[in-house]
């Protein structure tokens, strides 16, 4: 029996994708050889990277001018490429939280950094009305905070080109691309397996790479657009297995159906995280992330968390340990996951409360 995933990334992913790259992994399209064993620079994989690449096309509607590029080092690794590329001078960054400090830190390397923060109120909330200077090379913001659970539902106009981290909420509602000049993330949530990274870039972009600096060719975005992502030789299996997602979100109904079911599922969960008298949230109702959901236990039955854990557990129910940052519990309702996992949690929390409180 498949369990009620909740990891927060690597995470449930559709059950069409694991069948489907076991079965490439076997034998890919019945040629005798499997997905492991290919060329990557022959017919049977480029093909493999063709469809995926236009599968993202399609499916996030991403206007023409952009190019799609798969890449190894994690979004982490996109954290030091961007200011290593575009930081010329300045940078304004919106700090939502450890993900957006950890780019942030890397662009201190390379010039100014002037950020708007919601470290004032332990990032509960998502910042909004703020002003950004004029004279910036690019705004850089972290749609989905992963780990305290918060998330900004607009695409931005600002005066500058707009880079967003979508790593934990990429896919999971449409998407103004022309709004960006780049969207980046980890595939490890929506888009598939941990291992490769999706890079959607503004060609036009590339003119402002900073002239007199010295890049080393990897980290060069022109490196990864010229090669077609095949500069060096791209992460395989990964990028079938997000081929098969892709595929996966066509056929339930595209990002427009993934927002409806994100919606119907954290709302069935926050209810039952504001209903209860055991169980809160400490993120506010405007901000709150339909991808990453983050509860804790009220003051009165906080030593009750490792319980509850085990509880959930023998319910099925895993991946509910929130980060070690954080405490609590955190129920990652990817896209993969089911309105019947999460009722599963929902009447795990219930008879946990009506046993304890
Ligand atoms: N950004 C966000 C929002 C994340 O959630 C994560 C990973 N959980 C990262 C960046 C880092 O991604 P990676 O591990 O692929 O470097």
């Amino acid at each position: 029996m498949r369990k009620h995933i909740f990891n927060a990334g690597p995470c449930k992913l559709s059950d069409s994708l694991l069948k489907n790259t076991a079965e490439a992994i076997l034998d890919l399209n019945g040629i005798g050889q499997s997905i492991l064993e290919v060329s990557h620079r022959g017919k049977d994989f480029q093909a493999v990277m063709d469809e995926t690449v236009e599968l993202m096309k399609e499916v996030l509607s991403i206007p023409t001018g952009y190019s799609v590029l798969f890449l190894g080092g994690g979004a982490s690794m996109q954290f030091a490429m961007i200011p290593y590329n575009f930081l010329k001078t300045k940078a304004f960054y919106v700090n939502t939280g450890t993900w957006s400090k950890k780019a942030l830190k890397e662009a201190k390397l390379w010039g100014e950094v002037v950020e708007v923060s919601s470290e004032d109120k332990n990032y509960t909330y998502y910042p909004k009305g703020y002003d950004i200077p004029n004279d910036v090379d690019y705004v850089h913001i972290t749609t989905n905070n992963t780990i305290r659970g918060t998330e900004i539902f607009e695409d931005l106009s600002v005066n500058a080109p707009l880079i967003a981290d979508f790593s934990s909420d990429f896919l999971s509602r449409p998407v103004d691309v022309s709004k960006y000049a780049m969207i980046y993330g980890g595939a490890q949530k929506n888009l598939g397996p941990a291992g490769v990274t999706f890079v959607i870039i503004k060609d036009s972009l590339l003119e402002k790479v900073v002239a007199d600096r010295k890049i080393p060719t990897m980290l060069q975005y022109g490196t990864h657009i010229d090669g077609g992502s095949m500069f060096n030789t791209p992460p395989v299996v990964n990028i079938f297995a997000v081929r098969e997602t892709l595929k996966w979100v066509k056929s339930m109904g595209g990002v427009v159906a993934m927002e409806k079911i994100a919606k119907e599922r954290a709302e069935l969960l926050y209810n039952a995280i504001d209903s209860s008298n055991m169980f809160e949230s400490p993120v506010v109702k405007e901000d709150r992330s339909r991808m990453n959901i983050v509860f804790v236990m009220k003051d009165k039955y906080k030593e009750k968390e490792a319980d509850f854990i085990a509880f959930a557990g023998e319910k099925n129910c895993v991946g509910l340990k929130g980060h070690r940052s954080v405490g609590g519990f955190r129920a990652s309702t990817y896209n993969a996951s089911t309105m019947e996992d999460v009722q599963a949690l929902v009447n795990a929390m219930k008879d946990f409360e009506a046993k304890n409180a």
